[in-house]
């Protein structure tokens, strides 16, 4: 089969593009023919590899992809080949307490696909039946495909972590990431209002585009945090969305309202962060960590994906060929939306 991949850690040139055997699906796995992947950071973040990470070379990136069911493992009664989905990227154990109890993304023995297995970059891969979610006839396998991860890792972390509920404010920090413009909609598909600190008007355009009502451009604002106090009527968002990290959390605390929830799912910006507990005590805040989500997480938030209450936005799309420029686009931070690749 073609596909993408490396032998070795490093930069974009690492990529090679070329034939790696075609995987057999195991018990209780299917086959999957892919139509389309869909970038992640965390596709960049393998492939330079960090210290204790230890892949099966060559490795095949990317954690996202669609396209339909082409063969069945031993078991596996209750698919048909032909059948499109969806992938889930999140690979529980499925046997485990955590797993059992409906909370795989604690699982013990969790895997990623793309990350710490071979991922969507190729024509073929396999995952355990249940990571292939049913996807409509109609649906545009990249679309789909670009929902995936930062669809489930916004709606875990917003919702089932968050709790956020209708009415309340939502500060978003960061406009234009793929976690952060699924932020956006999934909370004003709740009935939250949304507050989005970004920088350059391109960002904030397409946050404005997405629903959210106040723009705060932290170019211009250094201390945004006053911006975000003027637009609160001086109480602070309820919720905050922080996935940057080192330089904005601190910012972020002083812009909760009191009895606020820090939501972070990663840290763009590094992870290091000097955090004055005042602001934590003093304000009654949560810090509330997550990273990915769990099947129900994924099942609820694709179901309103494929109702057209949430919709992707998707930055260029390249051939599978050209993954490596893919990635140098995501890289560069240029994208509006997810970049995604046709297979
Ligand atoms: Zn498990």
């Amino acid at each position: 089969m073609k596909a993408v991949y490396f032998h070795h850690h490093g930069g974009p040139e690492v990529l090679a593009f070329g034939d790696l055997p075609e995987p057999s699906p195991g018990p209780g796995q299917v086959l999957v023919h892919l139509r389309a992947a869909a970038l992640n950071r965390l596709d960049l973040f393998t492939r330079e590899g960090w210290p204790g990470l230890k892949l099966e070379m060559p490795h095949i990136p990317g954690a996202d992809g669609a396209g339909e069911i082409a063969a069945l493992g031993e078991g596996v009664l209750d698919r048909k080949v032909g059948e499109r989905v969806v992938l889930n990227s999140n690979l529980g154990c499925g046997r485990c307490p955590a797993c059992l109890m409906g909370r795989d993304n604690l699982c013990r023995d969790w895997h990623l696909l793309g990350e710490t297995l071979r991922g969507t970059y190729a024509e073929y891969v396999v995952v355990p039946s249940a990571n292939a979610y049913p996807m409509p006839e109609s649906f545009d396998p990249a679309a789909a495909a670009a929902c995936g991860l930062v669809y489930l890792t916004a709606w875990h972390s917003l919702i089932t972590r968050g709790a956020l509920q209708p009415g309340e404010t939502v500060l978003i920090v960061g406009a234009s990431g793929g976690v952060n413009t699924a932020s956006i909609q999934i909370a004003k598909h709740i009935g939250a209002r949304v507050i989005v600190v970004g920088s350059g008007k391109a960002k904030l355009a397409l946050a404005e585009s997405l629903g959210a009502e106040v723009m705060i451009d932290r170019s211009q604002e250094e201390n945004w945090s006053k911006a975000v106090f003027q637009a609160t009527d001086r109480r602070g968002a309820e919720v905050v969305v922080d996935n940057v990290g080192s330089s904005t959390l601190p910012l972020s605390l002083r812009a909760a309202a009191k009895g606020g929830r820090i939501l972070t799912v990663g840290n763009t910006a590094g992870p290091k962060v000097e955090i004055d507990n005042r602001f934590i005590f003093g304000k009654h805040l949560s810090i509330l960590g997550s990273t990915m989500g769990t099947r129900a997480d994924f099942a609820a938030v694709m179901t309103l994906v494929f109702a057209g209450k949430l919709k992707p936005v998707l930055d260029r799309s390249y051939p599978l060929a050209e993954a490596r420029q893919a990635q140098e686009r995501l890289a560069a931070g240029e994208q509006l939306g997810k970049i995604t690749l046709v297979i």
